[in-house]
């Protein structure tokens, strides 16, 4: 069984973007700058953007972190972004999810211009994926494909099973699974709260996505002996013996699948380190496109 492991795969490609970034610098070039923005206090979330702010410097990134309480009015939010979208400096723009009730995120995700949109979420940008155009892919789907690569996961001609619909996560893991790319050309099964027979399609996989955020729901009977898991969930669970008093856990109960897997990703330690190493690599690429005019 080979463990994909998220520390050593984003380390090989945060150290290419430093070596790339170093490069630039060097040439008298600015450093690509992420901005990040952060509404209110949610415990995840100031995890996630210290997370990204934190390997951005590591590669050689600027980073700027934008911070609002969580009353602050949508206006005064999509204005800022307008501000960052006008800002030359400014290479990439992301806004932490989920955001208040009050503030739609839709119309946050379209204010941001598609040139900068680092996160993939913007409907040009799902658009563009969709018809195999270049564009930005959203960074978890993107951090496992790169995960794939760097283990070179063979994937031509596989089943894969998706288990999660969300326009983050699942749809466009199934996009790029299903495209004729090096780490795609998989036939796609696409599983969601509404699919009765999930359990005898999961059996199914050659390679299993699961992103459903359920703990511990991609049990051992669920999967064939051999088949590639990767698990995307990231759910704090209450545990009174952790430091934090919560444990994170993923989507697939791993000791019990990784006894029958061929290879799968550790929650943590795997598919979330990833998403920043995809979210890097967007950044750089809006900074390319931003600097060729
Ligand atoms: P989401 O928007 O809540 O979507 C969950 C999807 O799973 C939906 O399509 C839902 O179906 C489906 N689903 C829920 N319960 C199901 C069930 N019992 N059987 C079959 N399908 C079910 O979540 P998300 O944003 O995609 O995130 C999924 C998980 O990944 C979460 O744990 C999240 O924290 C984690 N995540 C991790 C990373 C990372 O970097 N590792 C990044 C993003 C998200 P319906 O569409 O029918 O409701």
């Amino acid at each position: 069984m080979i463990l994909l492991d998220g520390k050593v795969a984003s380390a090989a490609v945060k150290e290419s973007i430093k070596q790339e970034t170093a490069v630039l610098l060097a040439n008298g070039k600015r450093a690509p700058h992420l901005a990040a923005i952060l509404v209110g206090n949610n415990g995840a979330s100031e995890t996630y953007v210290a997370s990204k702010v934190k390997n951005c410097e590591e590669v050689g990134f600027v980073s700027s972190l934008i911070r609002f309480d969580s009353e602050v009015e949508e206006v005064t939010l999509l204005n800022q972004i307008i501000k960052l979208n006008n800002d030359a400096s400014i290479d990439g723009i992301l806004v932490q999810l989920p955001l208040p009730k009050h503030i739609s995120e839709a119309k946050v995700i379209e204010t941001i211009s598609p040139d900068k949109d680092v996160d993939g979420f913007h409907p040009i940008n799902a658009g563009k994926l969709v018809q195999g155009l270049p564009s930005f892919i959203p960074a978890t789907p993107y951090g496992i494909m790169l995960m794939l690569e760097h283990y070179n996961i063979q994937t031509k001609g596989k089943h894969a099973v998706v288990i999660g619909r969300s326009n983050i996560v699942g749809r466009p893991m199934s996009i790029l699974l299903s495209s004729n790319l090096p780490y795609g050309n998989c036939t796609v099964t696409i599983c969601h709260s509404h699919t009765p027979n999930l359990n005898e399609l999961c059996l199914q996989g050659d390679i299993v996505v699961a992103a459903l955020g359920r703990p511990g729901f991609v049990k051992a009977e669920m999967v064939k002996d051999g088949a590639v898991i990767i698990d995307v969930g990231i759910t704090r669970v209450t545990d009174e013996t952790a430091k934090k008093g919560f444990r994170i856990k993923g989507d697939v109960a791993f000791e019990e699948v990784a006894a029958k897997a061929a290879a799968i990703t550790p929650v943590p330690g795997g598919v979330g380190l990833m998403t920043i190493a995809g979210l890097l690599k967007n950044t750089l690429q809006a900074y390319q496109a931003s600097i060729e005019g």
